[in-house]
């Protein structure tokens, strides 16, 4: 091994939106200007599979040229979980990437809506195995330069895997130039026009999950920020336990077990 390759931090990168989509594309082109990257991605669009795991069928694993440069591209039949199972577990099971980075994604993973996210699953499942993980969204706009994104999004990664830290970390960029990066909390989506039904053209129903979603205006929430044109980054954990609760739930169910 050369000193360089000692010196020069290995990242693995997923997203969901599959391996051809341009904020991948353009993520791996930037981290590869100080990191070696290897691209584990899904091999077509599985957004909103949340932290999705694929038990019931067996995973097909190919690889395929880099868009440029000589990285280590591989393609998944799988979820954007599976693909950092596979990432850190096999291909990089010798070698365990300094950090995890997710995207970047078309379309923003703000508040709520996160548990939904293929983006943030996968950031969760680098969490998950102790490793740094980022995961990083666009807000969609005529104005978005995917590019110009990526260079910022690098550096983020960089300053996450300089702290040292080992948390996880989602990014929201928003659509219009950034006009600063402000650390946040998740919004609380208030009200949802979920489920649009139509007819077929046999006469049946069938039903699109759509509308726009509300948030509430809290001042430090991640939406707010984007709204307000800042970069968002919201610390994130997966500690799903109601810590208080956890004596109250005891009183609930009793002392005694049941018969
Ligand atoms: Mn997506």
């Amino acid at each position: 091994m050369t000193a360089s390759r000692q010196t020069t931090p290995r990242v693995l990168l997923t997203n969901d939106d599959g391996y051809r989509a341009e904020g991948i594309r353009c993520l791996y082109e930037a981290l590869s200007e100080w990191a070696r990257v290897m691209v584990v991605a899904p091999d077509r669009e599985r957004s909103g599979c949340g932290h999705a795991i694929t038990l019931g069928n067996p995973l097909r694993l190919r690889d395929v040229n880099p868009p440029v440069g000589d990285g280590d591209w591989f393609i998944l039949d799988g979820t954007p979980t599976d693909c950092v199972n596979l990432g850190v577990h096999h291909l990089l099971k010798s070698e365990p990437p300094a950090i995890v980075v997710s995207g970047i994604n078309h379309g923003l993973n703000v508040g709520d809506d996160v548990t939904y996210s293929g983006t943030v699953g996968a950031a969760m499942e680098g969490h998950l195995f102790g490793l740094p993980a980022v995961a990083l969204s666009q807000e969609p706009g005529p104005d978005v330069d995917f590019e110009r994104t990526a260079e910022r999004s690098s550096e983020i990664v960089r300053r996450v895997l300089d702290s040292g830290e080992e948390g996880l970390f989602n990014v929201n960029f928003p659509h219009l130039e950034p006009t600063g990066i402000k650390a946040t909390v998740l919004s609380r989506r208030v009200y949802r026009d979920t489920v649009v039904e139509r007819e077929d053209p046999r006469g049946g129903s069938y039903f699109w999950i759509a509308g726009t979603p509300v948030w509430d205006d809290a001042e430090d929430a991640d939406m707010q920020a984007v709204s307000r044109g800042q970069i968002s980054v919201t610390p994130l954990r997966l500690d799903l336990t109601h810590h208080q609760q956890v004596a109250k739930v005891q009183a609930i169910v009793g002392q005694s077990g049941l018969s």
